[in-house]
């Protein structure tokens, strides 16, 4: 099963660039046309499922404007003879 991520967008510094969205392997990520930050830009979101957390967007972004979270499964540890 592949990891479960989500990202988190800084308003204050998105700019709207659309490099995230480029480099995102799972084609996750668009502008949301209908918002404005507030320096005016469309900022980023992700818009479906899918998003692993690999991170490569928050890597590309030149504002440092991504915070990538990945969720981690516990798996049981075997018990000692
Ligand atoms: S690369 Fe950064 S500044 Fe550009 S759209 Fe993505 S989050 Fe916004
Ligand atoms: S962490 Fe990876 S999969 Fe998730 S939005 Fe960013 S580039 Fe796409």
């Amino acid at each position: 099963m592949p990891a479960k991520g989500w990202i988190e967008v800084n308003e204050l510094h998105c700019k709207g660039c659309e490099l995230c969205v480029q480099a995102c392997p799972q084609e996750v990520m668009s502008l949301d046309k209908t918002r404005l930050t507030p320096k005016g830009y469309h900022p980023v979101q992700l818009h479906a499922e899918g998003c692993t957390g690999c991170a490569i967007c928050a890597v590309v972004c030149p504002e440092a404007a991504l915070t990538v979270y990945r969720q981690i499964e516990s798996r049981p540890v075997a018990a000692a003879a």
